[in-house]
C-alpha cells in the first residue's frame, strides 16, 4: 500500500537534489568551456566543426539553466517523475558535446591534449557522479558520453601507455557505476526512513485525533445517557416515596403506580435502544434476507403511524409499489418506524409520503421517506447521526425523543449494505432514503402479516427455564403461569435433563447464557434439544437469554440462527419473540406436510429463528 507514496517520495527527493546541484553545474560547465576552448586554441583543428561544437556545449549549458529557472518558478508544473526525466534529457545534451569533443584532440599534433581533455573528462564525471549518482537516469544518461568516446579513442591508438590509460579509464566507469549503485541503494533507504517517519508521525496524529474525539464523543454519550437515565429514575424514585403516604386515597395510589409503570417503561425504552445500537455494533445482529412484497411492509408500517399523524392533521400518503424486494423485513420495518415517527414528530403541516424510487436501477431502487416538515440546517446534516444529538431540544426533553433513532437507522441500513442519505432544507422538509434490492416474485414464503399464520398461543404450552438466579427462575415461572403455560425452572443443565428425564417434554425451552461449574446455554441447549429427540420430542423451540453483549461464541450462534434475547428482556418482548417463533415453528411444519413429509422434524435452526434471530422483536 506504501509502495506508490514511496516512490514518490522518492522521485520528489530526487528532484530536490537533482536540481539544488544545477548552479553549480551551471558555473562548472562554464568552467570546462572556458578551459577547453583555451587548451584547444593555439592549435584548433577543423575551427568551424570546433565552433558548431562548443557553441551546442554552450547553448545546453544555457538550456539546463533555463530549465532550472523553470522549475524554481513552477515547482508544480510536472510531476515530479517528469521533472526527473527533464534533468536526465539536459543531461544528454549537456554531456555530449565534452565528451566528443575529445575527437579534436586526436586531431591535432600536440600529443598533450588527449590528456589534459580526459582530466577534465574524469573531473566532470566526478561532478556528474557526486550530483546525479542516486538516479540511475541521470547517471546513465551522462557518463557513458562523457567517458565512452574517449575510452575507444585511446583504445584506437594502440599504443602501450594509450592502451594502459583506456584500461584505467574504463576501470574508472565501471568503478563509478558500482559505486553509483551502491549510491542509488542508500538514498532509496534514506528516504525510506523519512517516507515510514512522517507516515509514523502522521498516523500518530491522525489516530491522536480519532482518539481526541472518540473520548469528546464518549463524554458527551454518557452525559446525555446518564440525564436520560437519570430523568426517569428520578421520578420514580420520588413517586414510590409518594406510595408510602398513608393518607393518600386508593385512587391517588393507583394514579401515582400508573405513573411508575410509565416511567419504567420509558426507562425501559431507553436502556434497550442504547443496548439495541450496542448490540448493532458488536456485530452480533443477523441479517436475514427474505423476498417479501414491499408494499406490505409500507402498509405495515404506515397502518402504526397513521393515527398519530391524522392527530396532528397530516396526511400519510404511502406510494403504490408491485415490486418485491430482497431485504431483511424486520431490520427494514424497524428503520422505516424511526423515520416514520421522526417525519411525523417533526412536522406540524403538509403530508409525509413514503415510497419506492426506482431511479432508472433495474437491480432495486431507494426507499425514500419525505415530509413537508421544519427541515434540518446544513451544519446538522451529519451531527443528527450522532448518538444522543437533538438539533433543538437543549433541556433534553425525553417527550422529544432520545436521539439515538437516526444512528440506529444508519447502523441498520449500513448492516444490510446501504448507505443512508438526507437531504433537507430548514422550512420545507426532508428527505431519508437508502437503497433496497429487488428480489424474485417465485420466491417469496409467505405473507408479512402476524395472521398470516395462527396457533401461536402460549395458553397450554410446556415451557423449560433454565437459570442459575432463583430470583429470576421465579419471576419467569409467574409470568409465564400468568399467560397460561406450564413452566418448570431448573438451576442447571443436569436438573434440566432431569425434568425431561421425569417426563416433563417442552415446547419451549428459555436457557439463560452463563450457567454455574462454566456451561454455557448453547451447550446446555444442545444437551436437552437430544435429549428430547430420544423422547420423542423433536419440536422444541429454544432461547437464550443472556446479559452479554458481544463474545465470540455468541456471533457464532448469531451466524447459525440461534435466537438470542438480550437482558433486559421485557414481559411483551418475550412473549412476542415466543410466540412468532411457536407460529414459524407451525409454519413450517405445514409447509412439510404440504410437501408430503409430515414426520420430518423441524430444525431448531433457521426456519425457526426468523425473527427470533434478531434479538428484537417489533
Ligand atoms: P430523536 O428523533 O429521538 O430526537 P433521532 O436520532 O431520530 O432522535 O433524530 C436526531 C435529530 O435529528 C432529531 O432530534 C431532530 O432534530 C432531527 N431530525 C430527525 N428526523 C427529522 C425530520 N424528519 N425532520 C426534521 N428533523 C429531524
Amino acid at each position: 500500500m506504501r509502495a506508490d507514496p514511496i516512490q514518490r517520495a522518492i522521485d520528489e527527493d530526487l528532484v530536490r537534489v537533482l536540481y539544488a546541484q544545477d548552479p553549480i553545474a551551471f558555473v562548472s560547465h562554464w568552467f570546462s568551456i572556458v578551459v577547453l576552448v583555451a587548451i584547444y586554441w593555439a592549435h584548433m583543428p577543423s575551427p568551424h566543426l570546433f565552433a558548431l561544437c562548443f557553441g551546442f556545449y554552450a547553448l545546453a549549458n544555457c538550456g539546463g539553466l533555463a530549465l532550472w529557472l523553470w522549475k524554481r518558478r513552477h515547482p508544480d508544473a510536472v510531476t515530479p517523475r517528469t521533472w526527473v526525466n527533464l534533468h536526465a534529457l539536459r543531461g544528454v545534451l549537456l554531456y555530449l558535446a565534452p565528451g566528443v569533443s575529445i575527437w579534436f584532440a586526436f586531431q591535432s599534433q600536440n600529443t598533450d591534449l588527449p590528456l589534459l581533455h580526459t582530466v577534465m573528462l574524469v573531473t566532470l564525471a566526478a561532478g556528474v557522479f557526486m550530483s546525479n549518482g542516486f538516479d540511475l537516469l541521470n547517471f546513465a544518461t551522462a557518463i557513458p558520453f562523457l567517458l565512452l568516446p574517449a575510452i575507444a579513442l585511446h583504445f584506437s591508438e594502440h599504443t602501450f601507455d594509450r592502451t594502459i590509460l583506456a584500461i584505467v579509464l574504463a576501470f574508472f566507469f565501471c568503478a563509478i557505476n558500482v559505486y553509483a549503485v551502491s549510491y542509488r541503494k542508500l538514498f532509496r533507504r534514506v528516504v525510506e526512513a523519512r517516507v515510514d517517519q512522517q507516515y509514523l508521525a502522521e498516523s500518530l496524529a491522525a489516530q491522536k485525533l480519532v482518539a481526541e474525539e472518540a473520548s469528546l464523543a464518549k463524554t458527551r454519550f454518557f452525559a446525555a445517557a446518564s440525564h436520560d437515565l437519570r430523568q426517569p429514575l428520578h421520578a420514580i424514585g420520588l413517586l414510590a416515596a409518594s406510595l408510602n403516604d398513608g393518607a393518600a386515597a386508593p385512587a391517588q395510589h393507583a394514579k401515582t403506580a400508573d405513573h411508575i409503570v410509565r416511567n419504567v417503561e420509558a426507562l425501559n425504552q431507553l436502556f434497550n435502544q442504547v443496548l439495541d445500537l450496542a448490540r448493532l455494533e458488536s456485530g452480533v445482529t443477523q441479517v436475514i434476507r427474505l423476498h417479501f412484497r414491499l408494499a406490505e411492509l409500507f402498509e405495515r408500517v404506515g397502518n402504526q403511524y397513521r393515527p398519530q399523524a391524522a392527530a396532528k392533521g397530516l396526511a400519510l400518503r404511502i406510494a403504490p409499489t408491485s415490486m418485491v424486494a430482497h431485504g431483511d423485513p424486520v431490520l427494514l420495518e424497524r428503520v422505516l418506524s424511526n423515520l416514520l415517527s421522526n417525519a411525523v414528530r417533526y412536522t406540524e403541516e403538509g403530508a409525509i409520503w413514503m415510497g419506492l424510487r426506482r431511479s432508472g436501477r433495474r437491480s432495486g431502487g431507494y426507499i425514500e421517506v419525505r415530509d413537508s416538515g421544519i427541515g434540518i440546517p446544513l451544519e446538522e446534516q451529519e451531527r443528527i447521526f450522532e448518538e444522543f444529538y437533538q438539533v433543538a431540544n437543549p433541556q433534553r426533553d425525553a417527550r422529544q425523543g432520545h436521539g439515538l433513532g437516526l444512528p440506529t437507522v444508519r447502523r441498520l441500513v449500513g448492516l444490510m449494505g446501504g448507505e443512508l442519505q438526507v437531504r433537507s432544507v430548514p422550512g420545507r422538509g426532508s428527505v431519508f432514503r437508502f437503497p433496497v434490492q429487488a428480489g424474485d416474485p417465485d420466491g417469496i414464503v409467505s405473507s408479512l402479516s402476524d395472521s398470516a399464520v395462527g396457533g401461536a398461543s402460549a395458553e397450554g404450552r410446556r415451557v423449560l427455564c433454565i437459570d442459575d438466579d432463583p430470583s429470576i427462575l421465579e419471576g419467569l415461572s409467574s409470568l409465564l403461569g400468568r399467560w397460561g403455560c406450564i413452566a418448570r425452572g431448573v438451576p442447571d443443565e443436569i436438573q434440566a435433563l432431569r425434568a425431561v428425564d421425569e417426563g416433563f417434554l417442552p415446547d419451549a425451552v428459555l436457557c439463560d447464557y452463563q450457567l454455574a461449574n462454566h456451561r454455557t446455554g448453547a451447550e446446555a441447549l444442545s444437551a436437552v434439544r437430544e435429549a428430547l429427540r430420544h423422547a420423542g420430542q423433536p419440536k422444541v423451540v429454544t432461547l437464550l437469554i443472556t446479559g452479554d453483549m458481544a463474545s465470540p461464541e455468541l456471533e457464532a450462534l448469531a451466524a447459525q440462527g440461534i435466537p438470542v434475547l438480550h437482558k433486559p428482556v421485557t414481559p411483551a418482548r418475550l412473549r412476542r419473540t415466543l410466540e412468532s417463533l411457536w407460529r414459524q415453528q407451525g409454519a413450517s411444519s405445514l409447509q412439510k406436510v404440504a410437501a408430503g413429509n409430515p414426520d420430518a422434524a423441524v430444525p431448531a435452526g433457521r426456519d425457526a429463528t426468523v425473527v427470533g434471530g434478531h434479538d428484537y422483536v417489533p
